[in-house]
């Protein structure tokens, strides 16, 4: 997934000045965004309030959709660089395809996780024929400033460890959670989980205190912490917690994100995370001139052109509004 804005704006996030260093619960809304030509994604990070939550810099619920007489997901090939991005799926697949000769289909709680390092490029589309509904989400972790250029790389995990509670199951997507550690390759302290929760199901997940935490509602009606909680919205939930209530009224499917609050500043613009202005207008010149991303085989459809850069020049700062 990719931001497809035609007027992309910077965002600057990182630093540790707003860092909620206590428990706190701050209800995130999404904003609609049309992805491409008929994908509608609800995006919860950045968001007016809340730029990051731990590493996690960026987060779009997609679906439940049905796409049975549609083309569905149609990304053409974009850049990345100084990120991750991780496919997560509930419903449907995804054909990914990038710039190292990656092709791989990510289906329902398998790991798709690309690592940009200094540069990649990649597509994602729904393949041919494709399942009716399509429903997951899209993230994105920054990387730290000691690991930001390392050459890319893809990987992709369909044996996940899963974390059984009753009325709970827990797929670790990157980092730990009670004991269970994903083998997804992270590059700073930080946790994504699935939380599968039947009809009535009460639970306390353990946490870190010195992580912040979000909850995101992707189907179902659940109380994180006493706070209802319904799908599509997410609870930002600050630090200093070391465990969390969770209650679900149906059948609910969540996914927690959470980490060590990022210290660094970033530029964010869109689909570059970098540190300084030049920096950005240096990739969005090479992703122009062709001669720094790589080239994507097989997409049926020309790349992304990148957007204008704003005439004001990018500076980071602190990490809410
Ligand atoms: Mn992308």
């Amino acid at each position: 997934m990719s931001n497809l804005d035609r007027q992309a704006t910077l965002t600057v996030c990182g630093g540790r000045s707003d860092v909620a260093a206590g428990p706190v619960h701050e209800l995130l809304a999404p904003r609609h965004v049309l992805l491409g030509e008929s994908t509608h994604v609800r995006r919860l990070l950045p968001n007016l309030g809340r730029r990051m939550v731990g590493a996690w810099a960026f987060v779009d619920h997609y679906g439940r959709d049905d796409i049975a007489d549609e083309p569905g997901m149609q990304v053409p090939p974009h850049p990345h660089m100084g990120l991750q991005t991780v496919s997560w799926l509930h419903e449907g697949e995804v054909l990914h395809r990038d710039s190292l000769g990656s092709l791989q289909t990510i289906r329902p709680r398998e790991l798709g996780l690309m690592t940009s390092g200094r540069a990649i490029s990649h597509s994602e589309e729904s393949p041919r024929p494709h399942a009716r509904y399509l429903h997951g989400a899209q993230l994105w972790v920054a990387l730290p400033d000691t690991h930001r250029h390392i050459d890319p790389h893809f990987q992709h995990h369909s044996d996940l460890p899963v974390i059984t509670a009753p009325g709970m199951t827990a797929t670790l997507i990157l980092g730990e959670l009670d004991g269970a550690i994903s083998p997804g390759t992270t590059y700073s302290p930080l946790v994504g989980a699935d939380l599968a929760l039947a009809r009535g199901a009460t639970t306390r997940l353990p946490l870190r205190p010195e992580f912040e935490y979000a909850v995101l509602s992707m189907s179902g009606e659940v109380h994180v912490d006493n706070v209802p909680v319904t799908a599509g919205s997410m609870l930002y939930l600050g630090c200093g917690r070391t465990e969390l209530p969770l209650r679900a009224d149906s059948e609910a499917g969540l996914m927690l994100l959470g980490g060590e609050p990022f210290e660094e500043e970033l530029i964010m613009w869109w689909n570059f995370i970098g540190r300084t202005h030049d920096e950005i207008a240096q990739a969005r010149e090479q992703w122009v001139s062709g001669d720094r991303f790589g080239a994507v085989h097989g997409y049926a459809g020309d790349r992304l052109s990148a957007p204008e850069l704003p005439a004001a020049r990018l500076k980071p700062r602190g990490r809410t509004r």
